[in-house]
């Protein structure tokens, strides 16, 4: 699943590609997750433009110039948002695609084509990701049950500690939570819990200050460095710009089962926490 940083990533590149452009039409597909009757939702975005595209956590908010309406674009399991200018192409979202781009396919959900002939595809093969449009009182409901962005000023320690005081949970359930923190999904939770050298099944109250601490730093230092390297989407592939996501060779312990660990003589191995397959080196985690 794409988390924060292929979400920010993508909000990056699309933004230099997108913005201002006028839409000239947009096909929504019959399997397509949008919120309104697809007449209704052309006929929002139709003849108009994106002035800006923001986030919370791992939503994707397009600020469409037409007052009081925004889109939201969640792409969860499987969605990817492409851009196409004939063979050049800007990717981002989940990463398994047979780079052919041969686009729209069977998973491509909606359309939208700019003036200019460009295309922007939204696939979704699984079918988790929605697309909405919202006015400014909903978009202001949606973003407060987004917890703490992690690169922000305000996630300081003492937030940090704030949250986990009380939680009768184990500290992977607790970066996994988007009420609480936003954005950390299950390879960036796995990630930063080596980082701290802490195992993440351990319970949130069994933390010494010092664990706290170094799991507050390797959150923010995890997430920052998988921005600066474009996520993990697309890692075998270049787009126009002949940019690729690098993280995946930083990954110290996500997919990594069986492998030496990166640190000690360890074996990373895997089991389940917080319903969700860990990664972890039992030798130098505790
Ligand atoms: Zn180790």
């Amino acid at each position: 699943m794409p988390e924060l940083p292929e979400v920010e990533t993508i909000r990056r590149d699309l933004k230099k590609k997108i913005l201002n452009k006028k839409i000239k039409q947009v096909l929504v597909t019959g399997k397509a997750r949008v919120n309104l009757d697809h007449k209704g939702f052309v006929k929002v975005l139709k003849n108009r433009k994106f002035v800006n595209i923001d986030r919370v956590g791992k939503l994707l908010i397009f600020d469409i110039d037409l007052k009081n309406r925004f889109l939201l674009v969640h792409l969860k399991m499987t969605g990817q948002l492409i851009y196409t200018r004939g063979q050049q192409v800007t990717a981002g979202g989940h990463s398994d695609v047979k780079y052919n781009f041969n686009l729209p396919d069977k998973s491509t959900r909606v359309t939208f084509e700019f003036v200019d002939g460009r295309k922007l595809f939204f696939n979704d093969s699984r079918r988790f990701g929605y697309l909405r449009i919202v006015n400014a009182t909903e978009l202001q409901k949606v973003k407060e049950k987004f917890g703490i962005e992690p690169l922000v000023k305000n996630f300081t320690l003492e937030n940090f500690e704030k949250i986990l005081q009380g939680r009768k949970t184990n500290i992977k359930a607790i970066l996994l939570n988007q009420q609480l923190i936003a954005g950390i999904g299950n390879i960036y939770a796995d990630e930063a819990c080596f980082d701290a050298r802490v195992l993440p099944g351990t319970q949130v109250s069994e933390l010494t200050s010092g664990q706290v601490l170094k799991l507050h730093r390797a959150v923010e230092k995890v997430i920052k460095k998988a921005i600066e390297e474009r996520g993990t989407t697309f890692n075998n592939y270049r787009d126009s710009e002949g940019k690729r996501g690098n993280f995946l060779k930083f990954l110290k312990v996500y997919g990594r089962v069986g492998l030496k660990c990166k640190r000690c003589s360890g074996i990373i191995e895997k089991t389940k926490v917080a319903g969700r397959g860990t990664h972890f080196c039992s030798k130098c985690q505790k």
